[in-house]
């Protein structure tokens, strides 16, 4: 089939990716020349394990091409898939980039005689598809929907960091439909994959979506709320306390993956997901107090990681620091509210000075989150303990898990320790002389 895809980001270009991989011809639609550039050429603008590789072979077979032009693409294609950013400002959902495609696709559509099929996959809050974007659809159009277009809200729950084997085989397809001819239409560019199809209103659409990722929010902000009760219990570590609960086979090793302490949740989707329905909650005058306490115990994880550091350290004024990993999560480059960052912004305002590393974001990434700190970002895991005061785990790469004690001590000041993620074994770490703490864990 022919499908546009409308915005480059994370999900637009995954999703473009694997439906050419599926053998559609696809055109992704992006408004940054240099990006379009960059795609055309078969490097995506962003890491994401195993896409550049994908991307090359499509783009090579003419599967996949970048473009700004909107209403060519919209008009040669079948399907219109929407995958713009839908921002929290002022605490609440911002739907300036779905309205301004919406407006556009309906003028690029006012000429066509095809049925054309739009799908919503942007994370938009309950009755956005219905009241946002079919009127305006509509009125540029100057047709109504259910005769010449069809109209579908099908969230995404591709995870960064594995997003392409997400988006190639998910575990299942949400078809949010106008009317049945909608989503029959949408749900053909499927054919060949492999995952139940859960056809649903449009609203109810949105809503699986909202509720899916507020439930793993809600598992992580438990699991640091145990965190704390069991640091008030000398003796009790929060890890053995997971070990135990993993155990229990009603529990699946994908669910417990979110049952874990550290220093909170981040990244584009789950702390603005959480926001916005929050917010959308109020709207109706319902009163979400478990999504606030989550929110709200979330908001506090950094602050905790830097209270284990002034534990270990005292003051931290003129205290050199390192932070290890930038990133909200390993594999990704992704910095959008990362905890990583809050950490680094809390320990500049106490005076620290801050090196930090990345596997994948170095100086020279030019990156505007960076930008607004000053610290100096080195290349090197050794470079960046280099007579260090302390050290900050902030994301649980897979290459920091490698750490030794002996490259603490050979590096670092002093060797202290503080396990944002807890990634390293205590007992090694403490036996071989090296100061720790962790989230969850106070001592004997
Ligand atoms: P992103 O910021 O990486 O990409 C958004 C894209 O939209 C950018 O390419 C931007 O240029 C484009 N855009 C914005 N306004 C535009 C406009 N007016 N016209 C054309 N293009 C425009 O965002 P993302 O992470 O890909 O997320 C997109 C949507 O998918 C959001 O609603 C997000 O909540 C949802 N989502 C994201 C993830 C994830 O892991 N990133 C997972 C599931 C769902």
């Amino acid at each position: 089939m022919k499908v546009t895809i409308i915005g480059t980001g994370y999900v637009g270009l995954v999703t473009g990716v694997s439906l050419a991989s599926l053998g559609h011809s696809v055109v992704c639609i992006g408004r940054n020349r240099e990006k379009i550039h960059k795609i055309n050429q078969g490097k995506a603008p962003f890491y994401e394990p195993g896409l550049d590789d994908l991307l090359k072979k499509v783009v090579k077979q003419k599967l996949l091409s970048a473009s700004d032009n909107l209403s060519k693409a919209v008009e040669a294609s079948q399907v219109t898939i929407v995958a713009v950013g839908t921002p929290t400002v002022n605490n609440s959902i911002d739907l300036t980039a779905i309205k301004e495609v919406s407006s556009q696709i309906g003028v690029a559509l006012k000429q066509s005689k095809n049925y054309h099929v739009i799908v919503v996959k942007s994370t938009v809050t309950p009755k956005t598809t219905q009241n946002v974007v079919k009127p305006l659809l509509e009125k540029y159009t100057g047709k109504q929907i259910g005769k010449s277009f069809g109209l579908c809200m099908s969230p995404e729950f591709l995870r960064e960091g594995n997003a392409l084997d997400d988006a190639l085989h998910p575990d299942r397809i949400i078809i949010g439909q106008f009317d049945t001819r909608s989503g029959f239409e949408f749900s053909k560019l499927y054919k060949e994959v492999k995952a139940p199809i859960l056809f649903t209103n449009l609203a109810t659409a949105e809503m699986i979506k909202y509720a899916n990722n507020a439930l793993f929010a809600t598992l992580i902000s438990y699991s640091n709320e145990i965190a704390r009760i069991c640091e008030a219990i000398k003796g009790v570590d929060v890890i053995d306390i997971w070990e135990g609960v993993h155990l229990d086979k009603r529990l699946s090793s994908q669910t417990s993956h979110y049952i874990y302490s550290g220093a909170g949740f981040g990244g584009s989707c789950l702390p603005k997901d959480t926001k916005a329905l929050l917010a959308f909650s109020k709207s109706l005058n319902v009163d979400t107090e478990l999504l606030k306490s989550v929110i709200n115990i979330n908001s506090k994880q950094s602050r905790k990681v830097i209270n284990l550091l002034k534990e270990a350290i005292g003051t931290l004024i003129g205290k050199h620091v390192t932070v290890l990993g930038l990133s909200f999560k390993p594999n990704s480059d992704d910095l959008r509210e990362s905890a990583s960052l809050s950490i680094i912004k809390i320990l500049i305002e106490s005076g620290a000075e801050v090196t930090g590393h990345d596997p994948f974001i170095s100086k020279n990434s030019n990156r505007e989150e960076l930008k607004k700190f000053s610290i100096a970002i080195v290349s090197t895991i050794e470079e960046a303990l280099k007579d260090a005061d302390a050290v900050v785990l902030a994301t649980a790469w897979g290459e920091y898990k490698k750490i030794t004690p002996d490259v603490l001590k050979k590096n670092m000041k002093r060797p202290i320790l503080i396990d944002g993620r807890r990634i390293f074994s205590k007992e090694q770490f403490i036996k071989e002389g090296i100061i720790y703490k962790g989230i969850g864990y106070s001592g004997e």
